[in-house]
């Protein structure tokens, strides 16, 4: 019964840790998952791909959730990256 007394701090480190997550791509690229580019990938189903090569990585191995809060982190950096490129 001494497990039930889970730290609920933990759970937010485990949050950050995927948010600050990097992500090391075959090709060479490195950089944030939210920099990746939100792709398509069918059947309902949104992958981030990568900026250089393309390489789609569909984030099976997440949670529903995480998966979702990391797409909408991505979609939301590449809007405000159209913008910043349209006003200069
Ligand atoms: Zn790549």
């Amino acid at each position: 019964m001494m497990r039930a007394r889970t730290p609920s701090i933990h759970h937010r480190m485990m949050d950050r840790e995927i948010t600050v997550a990097r992500e090391i791509c075959f090709c060479g690229w490195v950089g944030e998952l939210e920099d990746r580019e939100p792709v398509y990938a069918g059947d309902g189903e949104w992958g981030l791909g990568c900026p250089m090569c393309g390489h789609l990585d569909r984030l099976e191995a997440w949670s529903e959730a995480a998966r979702g809060r990391t797409l909408a982190e991505a979609a939301q950096r590449r809007e405000s990256t159209v913008n910043a490129t349209l006003d200069t």
